[in-house]
């Protein structure tokens, strides 16, 4: 991980792990600081505690030095008054010779000093004159230092110390002593006294407060009189020679010294308090020395162990400090990594995906081969897709760099192969050169040498749609590789679904365009900012102008041929809807009308018919807007024709049934008048004759009177108002009442709106729907049934009944004028009834027809249109 991290430094783009190894850097500066911070803490306070310790322990040993001091300085003082009193007592005891009492003295005087073993008189020749023990009395002690010393020195104001001798016990004991003068300027003797060793003993056992403590009393002449606890050869030692503790403060001319340091006296170091013992109201011919020691390692033992356990304890905080920050940074790095490798995954993805539009799909799985290579390190590179018989895997793109064989080549799955153990294992799996099944690997020939692969199986659902096969990556694939690679190749498959997806779009855009082209109506589309975006075939045609020069311009451009847009009134309220257009009609957001376009037809103009309608995309955003026009002039033309040649035919239809109405009336009148007065008079075929051409006048005035109403209709300039339809229902009804009744006819009438009509039409039209169905009625009573019902922009009206019914054949027929289906004498009439009522709804603007069930009934429909203010449905 570590190499690809610092791979990963390198590349420009990981400004944020060039970051990260700063901080990492700064993490280790932080982590040094804090531990020698810790470790001076640890340092000076261990310092300080040595130090502590040492200074602590000089001054106990000074102070138990200064209590053995004290103690013999006050028992030489102790002693020496004893001993003064002997001297001062001696010339009385030697007037009156009686020296047992001066042995008594003694023994009195030994007895009451617990550190005086023997006090002794002797004489001016050394000879024991008194004693208080008895078996030294008369003894010669003229050769003992406590005996010449005194002697030869002969002064009364001194306290001699003698050196330390060996007793004959085998210990060392002292001597002080005091020179007798006698009343002749001579001495008479010495009076001395032993000072008891064990009493010294006791003394320094005192003061002794650990085992390595050592005290010691030394003479003046360098002799050591006793040391505890004893140790072999200790007492009786010189200590006069060069370098020991001794002679050190004996050089330096103090009373009181505290030395560090070694001697030859002792193995080890040692922190030693010298006193030098120098009773005040005493004259002493050699001082005495004392001295207590203690083993300086031994002193700082427990500081020893302490320090020793704060530093290990600082030993494993470092190590655990060390081996956390090692870890974090490990970490630190994994997601550095990781978030490198979504990065990079991030920039392929992007990267490909705009490759997805400009290449095709060899194209683009290569380049996305070759970015994968890249991107794990591996040299080759091979991505498959798997057939949808999970059996076939087919080649479709290699890495470029070692390509020299054809991709789409196909390889069977099998059994045993790699392919077919990866989707059993539904992981990426890493083959060695070792675990390579010769002859089915699936490489193409014509591959490097293959040293390791990682096959990485696609799955969509449960099945496997794709493999990522890379190879040869130098260090070997880790863990992390398989991971990446897995979503590498993930995004390969998601780019070629992608790319299948945009090219299948292409196809569809191609078939749209194609349609758009055979389109019949001349359409094109504008964008939001009204630029042409598709011109189709027809519009070319019909314009003359190309899709080419039209694509991209603006709305001047196609105002040369229309310059009224019905885009514009997309959105135009209903007022100013009508401004260009003739009858503008809106459906929703759709809008259709009519206009004449002088541009059209070579510059003669024209009339069109448009449609236009708004765009939305996916999110119902306005895109834009489409437009279809239909060149209608020619049906322009033929309906002006029309409505001309229909005119004509009216006011023909008007003029000739007025017109024959006269001499119609004439015939009529004379025939009836001939028949009346000549019946009978002639014969019976005369009378035959006659009473046919009555017959035939009279139905000739009928129909001449029916096409006269019929014209009328459409002559009529009466003006529409807005009229309940029950208020109409209810006059028809009233007036029909008797023939209502004659028929035993019900009528239900469901609620009618209010709309704009002609209430006479409409009332003579729902006669001739009622009266119709009263006449072809069956034997059943009649049964009319009346309703209205709002569809979209109209109301669509029926009238229904259950007579004899109409063959579908005759649907358009009956509305024909004079068509009629039956003969007069099967049921009377002249056929102009539904022609009427088709005129009637047709003036209105709407439609009618018949839907119905021969013997069953018949329904009739017609539309009306809805106007905006329509008011409720009044029953
Ligand atoms: P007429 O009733 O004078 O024949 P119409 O124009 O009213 O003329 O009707 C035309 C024809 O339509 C009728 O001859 C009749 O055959 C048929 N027809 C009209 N109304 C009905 C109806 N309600 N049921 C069955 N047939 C009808």
């Amino acid at each position: 991980m570590a190499e690809e991290f610092e791979k990963l430094l390198t590349s420009d783009t990981n400004t944020d792990l060039a970051a990260l190894k700063h901080s990492m850097r700064t993490q280790w500066i932080m982590l040094t600081i804090a531990m020698t911070i810790l470790a001076t803490f640890i340092g000076y306070y261990g310092f300080i505690d040595h130090r502590n310790i040492t200074d602590q322990e000089r001054h106990r040993l000074k102070t138990q030095a200064g209590v053995i001091t004290l103690n013999m300085e006050q028992q030489l003082e102790a002693t020496d008054r004893a001993m003064i009193s002997v001297v001062n007592d001696i010339a009385y005891l030697r007037k009156h010779e009686d020296l047992k009492l001066t042995n008594r003295r003694l023994q009195a005087l030994t007895d009451a000093m617990p550190g005086v073993r023997t006090m002794m008189v002797l004489d001016s020749a050394g000879i024991v004159a008194a004693s208080n023990r008895d078996e030294l009395i008369g003894k010669d002690f003229s050769s003992r230092d406590d005996y010449t010393t005194p002697v030869e020195d002969n002064d009364a104001s001194t306290l001699y110390v003698s050196p330390p001798f060996e007793t004959v016990l085998g210990t060392y004991a002292i001597n002080v002593s005091r020179i007798i003068p006698s009343e002749t300027g001579k001495i008479y003797g010495i009076v001395s006294a032993t000072l008891d060793p064990q009493y010294f003993k006791v003394l320094l056992t005192s003061v002794l407060y650990a085992p390595d403590m050592l005290s010691t009393i030394i003479h003046g002449d360098g002799i050591r009189f006793m040391m505890v606890p004893d140790s072999e050869g200790q007492a009786g030692r010189d200590l006069t020679q060069f370098g020991t503790f001794f002679s050190r403060h004996l050089k330096s001319g103090k009373r009181e010294n505290v030395l560090i340091g070694t001697s030859p006296s002792y193995s080890s170091e040692r922190v030693i308090a010298l006193h030098t013992v120098e009773p005040k109201q005493l004259q002493l011919d050699k001082p005495l020395y004392v001295a207590c020691s203690r083993d300086n390692s031994t002193i700082h033992k427990e500081w020893r162990n302490n320090t020793l356990k704060q530093v290990v304890t600082f030993a494993i905080i470092s190590i655990v400090a060390i081996f956390g920050l090692v870890l974090l940074q490990r970490r630190q790095k994994e997601l550095a990594l990781h978030s490198a490798q979504a990065h990079e995954l991030i920039n392929l993805r992007l990267g490909l995906m705009e490759l997805v539009i400009t290449n095709d799909m060899h194209a683009l799985l290569r380049q996305a081969v070759d970015n994968i290579c890249r991107l794990s390190a591996s040299p080759l590179g091979f991505f498959y897709f798997v057939e949808t018989d999970q059996k076939t895997l087919s080649l479709q793109a290699w890495s470029s760099n070692t390509l020299n064989g054809a991709d789409d080549e196909r390889f069977q799955i099998g059994q045993e192969s790699k392919w077919a153990d990866c989707i059993r294992q539904r992981r990426p799996v890493v083959y060695k050169a070792g675990d390579l099944l010769e002859g089915k690997n699936g490489l193409p020939a014509g591959h490097g040498p293959i040293l390791r692969e990682m096959v990485v199986p696609v799955f969509r659902g449960n099945a496997a749609v794709a493999f990522l096969v890379i190879c040869n990556k130098a260090d070997g694939y880790s863990d992390q590789d398989i991971d990446f690679a897995n979503r590498l190749a993930d995004i390969l498959w998601e780019i070629t679904e992608r790319k299948q997806l945009e090219m299948s779009l292409r196809e569809s855009k191609q078939l749209l365009a194609d349609i758009f082209d055979f389109l019949p109506d001349a359409t094109f589309v504008v964008d939001q900012e009204k630029k042409v975006i598709a011109w189709n075939r027809a519009m070319e045609e019909l314009s003359s102008i190309p899709k080419e020069e039209m694509l991209g311009q603006d709305d001047h451009a196609y105002s040369i041929l229309l310059d009224n847009q019905l885009f514009d009134l997309i959105d135009a309220d209903d007022d100013a809807i009508n401004s260009g257009f003739q009858g503008v009609t809106r459906c929703g957001e759709r809008l259709s009308g009519e206009t004449f376009c002088p541009g059209l037809n070579n510059g003669k103009g024209g009339h069109v018919w448009a449609v236009v309608a708004p765009l939305y995309d996916y999110d119902g955003r306005r895109t834009g807007a489409i437009q279809s026009i239909r060149d209608i002039t020619a049906i322009k033309e033929t309906e002006i024709n029309l409505a001309r040649s229909n005119s004509e035919l009216e006011q023909f239809a008007y003029v000739a049934s007025h017109d024959l109405q006269e001499p119609l009336r004439k015939i009529a009148g004379f025939t009836e008048l001939l028949a009346s007065r000549y019946k009978g008079t002639l014969d019976a075929k005369a009378d035959s004759y006659m009473e046919y051409i009555v017959d035939g006048a009279t139905r000739m005035r009928t129909l001449i009177n029916d096409l006269l109403s019929y014209s009328r209709i459409m002559r009529s300039k009466r003006e529409l108002a807005e009229t309940p339809c029950s208020v109409v229902i209810t006059k028809v009804l009233r007036d029909m009442e008797l023939v209502l009744k004659e028929n035993d006819a019900e009528v239900i009438c469901g609620p009618l709106p209010v709309i704009k009509i002609d209430p006479s039409q409409i009332g003579q039209l729902f006669q001739n729907l009622i009266g119709n169905a009263l006449k072809y009625r069956t034997a059943a009573a009649p049964r009319i049934t009346i309703n209205a019902a709002r569809q979209r922009n109209h109301w669509l009206f029926s009238v229904a009944d259950n007579g004899i019914g109409i063959a579908p054949e005759y649907y358009e027929r009956i509305f024909a004028i004079f068509q009629r289906l039956h003969t007069r004498a099967e049921y009377p009439g002249t056929g102009i009834g539904l022609a009427v009522c088709q005129k009637i709804v047709e003036r209105h603007g709407g439609k009618i027809w018949v839907e119905s069930v021969p013997d069953s009934g018949s329904t009739f429909f017609f539309t009306m249109p809805a106007t905006p203010h329509d008011r409720e449905m009044i029953s």
